[in-house]
């Protein structure tokens, strides 16, 4: 800890809230710029949000959503409009205030017409969200899963999952929301901190009990119950990578623009804490995403009327310990000199399977870890393996990990939603001036003439019509006044508008791959005659 300032450089530094220092010019930061901003409630929103627009089969697993105040009135005409079509819908809706956590100021409605528009909703933009009435109990309790993400690198995607994570229990018996119970936090809300008021809270001594258990114990239950649990596991990985897709788009334009390449800087990892509720049929739904998931290992006990003493937390202790370490391990700077004697072992010919996948070279006696590429989707599953005998050198000792990799590991599943990615690739190149957020009318002008975008049809002075429009619509938001000019999101609708304009009858998402293939190949035809003209 330096509370003080620092002087020296360090090979990994921990911050505790976000990424907030200039002075780092090498190691690694546990945090990325915007992470922050990304995951708030109304920026995940939208983030998911354009890719439902995409892809919404993909991503159908996060609540449909509406932005308040801006969304309001369509909130209520859509609602009418499902309403009219089917009367026997009877809705619920979660209102969530933005940049809220621990379930503060969140409240349950059944009508448009209960959204509390006194004063806070002004001030205080909110989300409001189809609530999910049937979720699956396990000891007729309502609960949900905290699963721990380490996104190691942006560029490139490497995503690692936790084997095990956290289940976090209601402390009322689940009823389906009536008028009359949606007051009810302790049935309806799974935040411990809410919970842990309820004279039913029960501090578990053990994993598989208790208001707070681990995943893995509920996995046990549901499987002995009959559940797949493989497929579970993977359509819990497929939401993990699907929606960090949603959200490295926007992290690059936040990452060049606090570490511009080319400049001194360090690199990022984030470990991030995934807040995921089970549908009665086992489909898993995103509630949100934690940029600074508590990693406490202990709660607070009273002892007696006032006396509080903090005692260690047994479930905690398991889960969080583990993603530290090896997180630790993960990015651990010296794994990149054992990674050059690791090549030296590829190319030695003396190769042994030890056991499981550790290769041994008994001319350099070094064990190495072997990539699991054919693995399956499911494989991060539960420990479901032996220990294997601890490798000898640095890591001896230790368990095995327990964040897998799953990207690039199964990116070949999942690299067709990298679109918006491409798209904000674009936007980067033409923000001219490095350390900026956003598009000048000169830098779009710039991105359509070397596009090759404007023609006949559609004019240059059209061109400036669109971005003044689109770029007035998302400034006025009110989302980000530090800058003017275009945001990502407001770049994507443009794109969006002229894909559609440009490729008329097919889906969207053919529509914007067909005009990002089309820009990159008029890019890619610049870059060359400039070379040749360089030279020339
Ligand atoms: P916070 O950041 O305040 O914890 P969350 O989005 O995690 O906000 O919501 C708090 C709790 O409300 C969740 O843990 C979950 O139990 C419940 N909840 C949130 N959204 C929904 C939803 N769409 N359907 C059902 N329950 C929900």
């Amino acid at each position: 800890q330096f509370p003080f300032g620092r002087r020296l450089p360090c090979d990994i530094y921990w911050h505790g809230v976000s990424f907030h220092d200039n002075d780092i010019f090498s190691g690694q930061v546990n945090k990325f710029p915007g992470m922050t901003e990304m995951v708030r409630k109304i920026t995940l929103s939208r983030a998911v949000r354009t890719m439902q627009d995409l892809f919404p089969l993909e991503y159908n697993f996060y609540p449909r959503s509406w932005i308040l105040p801006e969304e309001l009135p369509l909130f209520v005409a859509e609602v009418r409009m499902m309403k009219d079509s089917d009367p026997s819908w009877k809705p619920t809706f979660i209102v969530k205030p933005d940049g809220g956590c621990q379930g503060d100021g969140i409240y349950l409605i059944k009508d448009p017409s209960d959204i509390r528009l006194t004063g806070s909703i002004q001030s205080r933009p909110a989300v409001v969200q189809e609530y999910i009435c049937k979720p699956l109990l396990v000891d007729k309790l309502k609960f949900d899963i905290r699963l721990y993400v380490l996104l190691k690198s942006l560029e490139p995607l490497e995503i690692y999952i936790a084997k095990d994570g956290l289940s976090r229990f209601c402390t009322e018996p689940y009823q389906e929301p009536t008028l009359k119970n949606l007051h009810q936090v302790f049935m309806h809300l799974t935040n411990y901190s809410l919970n842990i008021h309820s004279g039913n809270f029960i501090h578990s001594d053990n994993v598989n009990t208790g208001s707070k258990r681990t995943f893995s114990s509920v996995l046990c239950r549901l499987s002995s119950r009959g559940a797949d649990v493989k497929k579970l596991w993977s359509d819990i990985i497929s939401l993990v990578i699907k929606t960090i897709i949603a959200l490295t788009p926007e992290l690059k334009v936040y990452y060049q623009s606090d570490i511009p390449a080319g400049k001194p800087g360090p690199t990022c990892f984030q470990i991030l804490g995934f807040d995921i509720l089970l549908m009665k049929n086992l489909k898993p739904m995103l509630l949100e995403v934690n940029a600074n998931p508590s990693m406490r290992i202990e709660h607070e006990q009273e002892l007696s009327p006032g006396v509080f003493e903090n005692v260690p937390s047994p479930v905690d202790e398991e889960v969080k310990v583990a993603v530290i370490r090896d997180t630790l391990r993960l990015v651990d700077p010296q794994k990149k000199k054992r990674k050059d004697i690791q090549q030296h072992i590829e190319s030695c010919k003396n190769k042994v399977n030890v056991r499981y996948n550790y290769f041994m070279c008994y001319r350099c006696q070094t064990l190495e870890h072997v990539s699991e590429a054919n693995e399956e989707l499911s494989d991060v599953g539960p420990a479901d393996r032996p220990e294997y005998d601890a490798p000898k050198g640095p890591e001896a000792g230790l368990p095995s990990l327990c964040l897998k990799q799953v990207f690039p590991k199964y990116a070949k599943q999942f690299n067709y939603l990298r679109l918006v990615d491409r798209v904000a690739a674009l936007f980067i190149r033409f923000l001219g001036v490095k350390g900026t957020t956003k598009l000048g009318p000169t830098g779009f002008r710039t991105f359509i003439r070397n596009c090759k975008l404007s023609n006949s049809n559609f004019s240059m002075a059209s061109v400036d019509i669109l971005y003044i429009d689109i770029t007035r619509r998302w400034n006025s938001m009110g989302i980000d006044h530090k800058e003017s000019g275009m945001c990502l999101q407001a770049f994507v609708e443009a794109f969006f508008c002229l894909a559609q304009k440009k490729y008329k009858s097919l889906p969207l998402h053919e529509q914007v791959a067909s005009l990002i293939d089309f820009c990159e190949y008029h890019l890619a035809a610049l870059d060359e005659k400039r070379l040749v003209c360089g030279r020339g």
